[in-house]
């Protein structure tokens, strides 16, 4: 079904005043990948997606591993992807592993240029929505695109609901003078001075002399210091020996660690009748802040929904959200012990155990999927902080549950 469309031209964008079938209110990762789905799964459903960011204005590579998503999934998201990897290493003090899980990074230039495909003009850019309800999206400047479902795609929002730890980063995408010499994505090195928290380096070779290297903190607090993170990465690359002959780009992230919280409430809170997706939906790897499979999961449930109007998805995406929120307590228990039990400064010794362990365990866990059996194996054994403090935050933890 398609519904009638009046267009007027706005500035550079050709907005749409009028109806959609969907409207989904912010153009980031999880808007694109659920635009692509329902274009993909309903070629008839005219959907417009509204970013307030410029054409052009790029700030994120968002990777995951081959083995965080079913082949079904992996097979419509790969082809998304800029660069992938047959594996990566990690680095710790006296001890580096090298793992044969497939990695992979979708740049957001791709992402975005994929989304303008599919939807030509319906892709608004530079332009910002001043407030949403279950059928409206009102633009800043007064125009109102009505939908039968409108989705409110616009990143995280601040929540007292949910008691949050931080992973904050500064990654510079670096041009070398010469090759670095990698074989592939170091996803931690955290053999370094330790700073603000468990500090590991990411380290992303797009080519032979192009590399993206991020320096990251698992910190208790969400200050970042945009300069002197950058310099530190910079200090890094300079102790490996690369030369960096240029700075292409930047990009900066303080995601969301969860220590405990009430999902109940924070869905309490969001605007009524509008389903929510990505971050703001809280559907987030707990230990990582990463949403990226949780999201493509998503855009391939709401692709398939029997109705596409906001009540119905409201329903479905709140429940998942509950659903895998409770699903993954044991995620929290750990993250408590990373930040209430271990020093800041001793953090990296929980990573670093937790990387002994068999490839699969690892898979599973990243994927947000472990079975019962590796939760056991994941804690069991001499743990590397403090014993008490370590049941005292994993079993405990009752003001942040
Ligand atoms: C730099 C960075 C790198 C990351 N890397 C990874 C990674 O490798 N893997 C992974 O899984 N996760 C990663 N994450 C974490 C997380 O997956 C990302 O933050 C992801 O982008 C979240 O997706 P989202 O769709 O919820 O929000 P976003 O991608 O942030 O999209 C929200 C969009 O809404 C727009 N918007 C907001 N308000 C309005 C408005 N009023 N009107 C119009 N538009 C609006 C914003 O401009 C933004 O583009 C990263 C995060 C950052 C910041």
């Amino acid at each position: 079904m398609r519904l009638r469309q009046d267009r007027e031209c706005l500035g550079d964008a050709c907005v749409s005043s009028g109806r959609a079938d969907v409207v989904i209110v912010g153009g980031g990762l999880a808007s694109g990948l659920t635009a692509l789905r329902i274009r993909a799964l309903r070629p008839d459903c005219d959907v417009v997606v509204v970013e307030q960011k410029p054409p052009g204005a790029i700030d994120h590579t968002w990777s995951f591993f081959h083995s965080d998503l079913d082949a079904a999934t992996r097979s419509w998201l790969l082809p998304l992807a800029a660069v992938t990897w047959p594996g990566y290493s990690v680095r710790f003090p006296h001890y580096a592993r090298r793992l044969a899980t497939g990695y992979a990074s979708i740049v957001e230039a791709q992402l975005a240029s994929a989304v303008d495909e599919a939807l030509g003009s319906r892709a608004l850019r530079g332009v910002h929505v001043a407030d949403l309800s279950a059928n409206v999206a009102r633009l800043s400047d007064g125009h109102e695109i009505t939908a039968p479902l409108v989705i409110d795609a616009r990143g995280a929002r601040p929540t007292a609901s949910l008691s949050l730890a931080w992973q904050k980063f500064v990654g510079l995408e670096v041009r070398l003078a010469g090759p670095h010499g990698l074989d592939g994505p170091i996803v931690m090195d955290a053999d370094l001075p330790q700073l603000d928290g468990y500090r590991f380096l990411y380290v992303l070779p797009f080519d032979e002399t192009r590399l993206l290297v991020e320096d990251t903190r698992y910190s208790d607090g969400d200050g970042l210091d945009l300069e002197g993170v950058a310099a530190d990465a910079l200090a890094y690359a300079a102790t490996k020996g690369w030369r960096v002959a240029e700075v292409i780009r930047r990009e900066h992230g303080v995601l969301p660690i969860a220590l405990g919280g009430d999902i109940d409430a924070f869905w309490d809170e969001q605007a009524p009748g509008v389903p929510s997706i990505g971050m703001r939906s809280a559907m987030f790897h707990p230990t990582t802040g990463y949403s990226l499979p949780d999201a493509a999961r998503l855009a391939d449930l709401i692709a398939a929904a029997p109705i596409l109007e906001s009540g119905p998805v409201l329903e479905l995406v709140r429940e998942r959200s509950k659903h895998l929120w409770r699903e993954r307590a044991f995620f929290r228990a750990l993250n408590r012990m990373l930040f209430l039990a271990a020093k800041p400064d001793q953090r990296w010794r929980v990573l670093a155990r937790f990387y002994r362990l068999p490839q699969p365990i690892i898979e599973r866990f990243f994927a947000a999927r472990p079975t019962f059996g590796d939760q056991l194996r994941t804690v069991i054994g001499k743990p590397p902080v403090p014993v008490r403090a370590a049941l005292s935050a994993v079993v405990g933890g009752a003001r942040h549950a």
